[in-house]
């Protein structure tokens, strides 16, 4: 099995590393900063060889230069990035395949939040790596993107197998649970599944990695395209685009 680790580093985002033990190779997914990267290779002796950024924000690539220099990592994001991004060694783009020892992902452009945004996606083992495209119950802001953009790249997500995995960059599933709410109130599996967060995070532990499954069923914004959600929000019959876009903007004003 692909093994995965998780790291927590600043406020609420998570780095994760992914390795191939018995080829000794391993990569590490959006480190922000690098003191938890090293402290862990150093105490386990993992032996990384490569650093895959999902977008060009600090909080996600940070630590990408000191990981260079200190393990000589190499360094592969959006090719589209490279203007803002430096040294980056591999510029990737949609449809690009990376292995990992036995292990391959595949490259997904998903525009939104920002305009170089990328998702790795192992498709045999059925796990995500989707930055801040997609949260536990919510996603990325748009910073960069229209709605139509985010809500095309969240449906690539909708495509994949159900037991797939999500792992995103951010602790963020409370908080978004309570806008959630607020919008699909009478949502039988969305209650359940607050409910098992708030039990987790009470014995401090992460609500990442999470199932698309269950995504489906209790996340508003993948939701977009349900009938009961346009209703809700007095836009029947409207495109999920639209009722995207009108979740996104509430969600961007939610106290
Ligand atoms: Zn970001």
């Amino acid at each position: 099995m692909l093994s995965v680790h998780q790291l927590a580093a600043f406020n609420d985002n998570y780095i994760h590393i992914l390795l191939d033990e018995a080829a000794q190779e391993g990569v590490v997914i959006d480190p922000g900063d690098a003191e938890p990267v090293l402290q862990a290779v150093a105490q386990h002796g993992w032996h990384l060889t490569e650093i895959w950024a999902t977008h060009h924000h600090a909080d996600h690539v940070g630590g990408a230069p000191k990981l260079q220099q200190k393990l000589g990592l190499t360094f592969s994001a959006a090719g589209s990035d490279a203007r803002r991004l430096a040294g980056i060694d591999r510029a990737l783009q949609d449809g690009d395949r990376l292995r990992l020892g036995r292990y391959e992902a595949q490259v997904l452009a998903v525009p939104g939040h920002t305009s170089g945004h990328l998702a790795y996606w192992f498709e045999d083992e059925r796990r995500l790596f989707c930055g801040d495209t997609l949260f536990a119950l919510g996603c990325g802001r748009l910073f960069e993107g229209s709605a139509d953009e985010m809500w095309h790249s969240l449906s690539r997500f909708k495509n994949l197998p159900g037991e797939t995995l999500v792992y995103c960059a951010h602790e963020y599933t409370l908080a978004n649970a309570r806008f959630a709410l607020s919008v699909d109130p009478g949502n039988p599996a969305l209650l359940k599944r607050i409910e098992e967060a708030r039990a987790l995070r009470d014995k401090g532990l992460p609500t990442v990695p999470f199932r698309l499954d269950l995504e489906l069923e209790t996340n508003p914004f993948l939701r977009a395209d349900r009938g009961e959600m346009a209703k809700a929000l007095g836009l029947d019959q409207a495109p999920a685009e639209k009722v995207f876009a009108a979740l996104r903007k509430l969600k961007d004003d939610f106290k």
